[in-house]
């Protein structure tokens, strides 16, 4: 493409479309009811502001930054592909946890203490894709509530949802949540119509009720992938994961493991032997043991990481969900995080916005519009 709507560049230089649009205006250029700016006037104005315009597509630099918002410029050139970040959700009891389980091939279910699922809350398997093993990271804790709470925060970790609906049971509320939760993030779904061995399954209804709300099957027409599966015994969920990788590759999903590591707190507590966990995942660049982390309004530095089997590793890579201990304090799911130089940066980074966050609960309880974060600052 060789030009650019005048708002994706005022969004990308940070600056008012009327600024820019006063700019040109000064300088003679011809705009009446024109939207999108040339090669030629987009450089004047990144020149401007001093911003170096990459030859590389502009409207491919906003598309990636939608995906991975993670995603520099500077990364551009060095991007590679990443594994899929996929969440289930779904009706309790309608199987996720089995479905994870399977998925897993170990016994989740079985080791659940009171059916709340344990763990780091994400895991890694490997799917065969035309006989090749790829990775691919399911994030299990997030649930739906979690991930309603998350994405209020800002927080976008999942690439792809899987919801699995119950084949005896059909749509439910929380199906409805999911759904809704799914659509406003702009994942794509996959429905897993789950449980169909059992009497009285009924994918066909399932089917029926999602059409109702929007999610045509690809078998009808639609684009909703729909899979009828049986968690407990494994049916189909091969098709399932081949699906989602199917979904996943459209998706093009990139990162540049070669830079310092950004990404999202999936889960958080306070262990009483090792202090603050956190379980991150990564999103762009890669993590260390020893890197210094700012992750909300808690930093430190890492000296230890585990992997979604409890070992020990030394570096987790773009997808790559990894529980690490060091930090002074417990953040919060969704918070970012981000490894930096130094200690001290990170310390204030992470001072500066406990205090920003002090202000917004402040204001939060002042009411609207009476007490502003920049009347205060
Ligand atoms: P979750 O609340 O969505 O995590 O649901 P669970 O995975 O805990 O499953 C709830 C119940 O449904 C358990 O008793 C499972 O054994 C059962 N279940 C899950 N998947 C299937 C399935 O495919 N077939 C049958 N017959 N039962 C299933
Ligand atoms: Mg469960």
């Amino acid at each position: 493409t060789e030009g650019m709507d005048i708002d994706e560049l005022a969004y990308q230089l940070a600056v008012g479309e009327s600024e820019i649009l006063r700019f040109l205006s000064v300088r003679g250029a011809m705009l009446d009811n024109v939207q999108t700016l040339d090669k030629d006037l987009v450089k004047m104005v990144c020149m401007e502001y001093e911003v170096e315009v990459l030859e590389s597509d502009p409207v491919r630099v906003e598309e990636m930054a939608k995906k991975n918002e993670f995603l520099d410029v500077e990364d551009l050139d060095k991007l590679v592909a990443r594994p899929p970040i996929v969440t289930i959700m779904g009706h309790v009891d309608h199987g996720k946890t089995t479905l994870l389980d399977y998925i897993r091939k170990s016994k989740v279910v079985a080791s659940e203490a009171g059916g709340i699922t344990q763990g780091i809350g994400a895991y890694q398997v490997l799917v065969p894709v035309d006989g090749n093993p790829q990775a691919c990271v399911f994030l299990d804790t997030p649930g739906h509530e979690a991930f309603g709470a998350m994405r209020a925060r800002g927080a976008k970790v999942t690439d792809i949802c899987i919801i699995v609906v119950a084949a005896d049971d059909g749509v439910r509320p929380q199906t409805n949540e999911a759904i809704a939760h799914a659509k406003a993030a702009g994942v794509p779904i996959i429905i897993a119509i789950n449980k169909v061995d059992k009497e009285g399954a009924n994918p066909e209804r399932v089917m029926q009720e999602l059409s109702q709300i929007g999610l045509m099957p690809e078998m009808w027409g639609g684009d909703t992938p729909m899979i009828q599966i049986s968690a407990l015994k494994g049916e189909n969920v091969d098709e399932l994961l081949e699906t989602v990788m199917l979904v996943a590759e459209l998706q093009e999903l990139k990162a540049n493991p070669d830079r310092n590591a950004k990404g999202t707190v999936i889960e958080a507590c306070l262990d009483k032997a090792k202090g603050p966990l956190a379980t991150l995942v990564v999103q762009n660049g890669t993590l260390n043991k020893g890197d210094i982390l700012v992750c909300g309004e808690a930093f430190g530095k890492i000296r230890a990481m585990y992997d979604d089997r409890g070992s020990l590793v030394d570096q987790a890579g773009p997808s790559n969900a990894v529980q690490i201990i060091g930090l002074n304090n417990v953040p919060l799911a969704g918070d970012e995080f981000e490894s930096v130089d130094d200690l001290d940066v990170a310390r204030e980074r992470a001072n500066t916005r406990a205090d920003a966050m002090r202000i917004e609960r402040i204001n939060a309880k002042a009411g609207e519009g009476k007490v502003t974060l920049s009347s205060i600052a």
